[in-house]
């Protein structure tokens, strides 16, 4: 199992070089047990992988869902190189170790361990694993597209970094970009121009004083906003005619996004009613809903018995957890892994954890399916 997490950690699945080489590493890792897989593949790098355990039984097929992607290295300096997936006092130390490596390469020994038992299992293991889970939910989006062709589900469960606390719910996230316009003009006559950025000085004052409008949730509590990037102006010697800023919004459930879009819209219409030049328009990068999952159904209370764990909780965090909801199955998220060290530097997993890990996966396996 470590020697499938260090080459999977080698993969250097960044959202620029792509996810296809740990899917072929997943592919072929699972062959050698006799379980098939399909990669499907697109923009040359990009991969999501599916594979399909199948039984004779009648009961509900079980979902296992992971992320192939890892966000960048960054720019603060490791210890060891982030994608040498270096081994150290019982640690295997790497981008994607925790989030979400360490999960894929549990899930993955614990089906081919089951498999490998001749245990007969009377429902079919279903693994997933997707491309873009940080950037766009592209992956995701394409499977639960497809989701017709599955069998009926008993539930998933996202093999994401929690330290084996049973995570049911979790905020959404709405990013949205806004821009101002203006028009371009030499800046020794500005006010032959409109300046872009004093009209999204404009907006970032209004915002000060903006609040979302939400009803507090019992278990993830509050909406939030962070505004995190800017941009705006070519040259110091010219009027400026764009500027941009994108804003970071937690939704709780509840929320609709488009109440969100259409109280910033109003504000810029007061903007405009002020000064006729202003002009701006809000889009939406990318959008999750909350995940929100019924800690008293039976797919969780089983799931509890199974890993002998009779708390659920809920995170800050965002998952793909809310697309596979969409198919009308219960989702939780469960898995080894500190979530404090996810995209940070240095980032490890403890080997002790990946071994608890294959025996919480081979333990929820036969609990539904045998
Ligand atoms: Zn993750």
């Amino acid at each position: 199992m470590k020697k499938l997490l260090k080459k999977l950690i080698q993969a250097e699945t960044t959202a620029d070089k792509g996810e296809l080489a740990a899917a072929e590493i997943i592919s072929a890792e699972l062959s050698r047990f006799g379980v098939e897989s399909r990669i499907e593949s697109w923009d040359e790098t990009r991969a999501n992988i599916t594979a399909h355990v199948k039984s004779s039984g009648h009961k509900d097929a079980l979902l296992f869902a992971c992320h192939l992607d890892v966000v960048p290295a960054g720019d603060a300096n490791w210890s060891n190189p982030a994608f040498d997936a270096v081994e150290s006092n019982g640690r295997i130390y790497g981008r994607g170790s925790t989030d979400m490596k360490g999960g894929i390469a549990a899930i993955v020994t614990a089906i081919s361990r089951i498999v490998d038992s001749g245990t007969k299992l009377q429902g079919d293991i279903i693994l997933f694993g997707a491309a873009g889970e940080e950037t766009d939910s592209c992956g995701t989006r394409r499977f639960v597209h497809e989701g017709g062709s599955l069998p009926e589900l008993a539930g998933a469960v996202i093999a994401e970094p929690t330290d084996f606390e049973i995570i049911t719910a979790h905020r959404g996230m709405l990013w949205l970009k806004v821009e101002t316009f203006g028009r371009s003009a030499h800046s020794s006559t500005p006010h032959w121009g409109v300046n872009a950025i004093t009209s999204m000085r404009a907006v970032l004052n209004e915002l000060e004083n903006f609040k979302i409008r939400f009803e507090r949730h019992k278990l993830l509590g509050e909406c939030s906003m962070s505004i995190n990037t800017i941009a705006g102006g070519e040259a110091i010697n010219v009027v400026p005619d764009k500027c941009k800023i994108e804003i970071d919004i937690r939704t709780v459930p509840g929320q609709n996004e488009q109440d969100i879009i259409n109280d910033l819209q109003k504000i810029f219409t007061k903007l405009k009613q002020k000064n006729p030049q202003f002009d701006a328009a809000v889009s939406i990068i990318r959008e999750v809903g909350a995940l929100e999952t019924d800690s008293r159904c039976d797919f969780v209370k089983d799931f509890c018995s199974a890993v002998g764990i009779n708390k659920t909780t809920a995170v800050g965090f965002t998952t793909d957890g809310p697309f596979f909801a969409s198919l009308g199955v219960p989702v939780v998220i469960f898995g080894p892994g500190n979530p404090q060290l996810a995209h940070q530097p240095d980032e490890y997993i403890d080997i002790s954890d990946l071994k608890k890990g294959v025996e919480y996966y081979k333990n929820i396996i036969l609990k539904f399916l045998s």
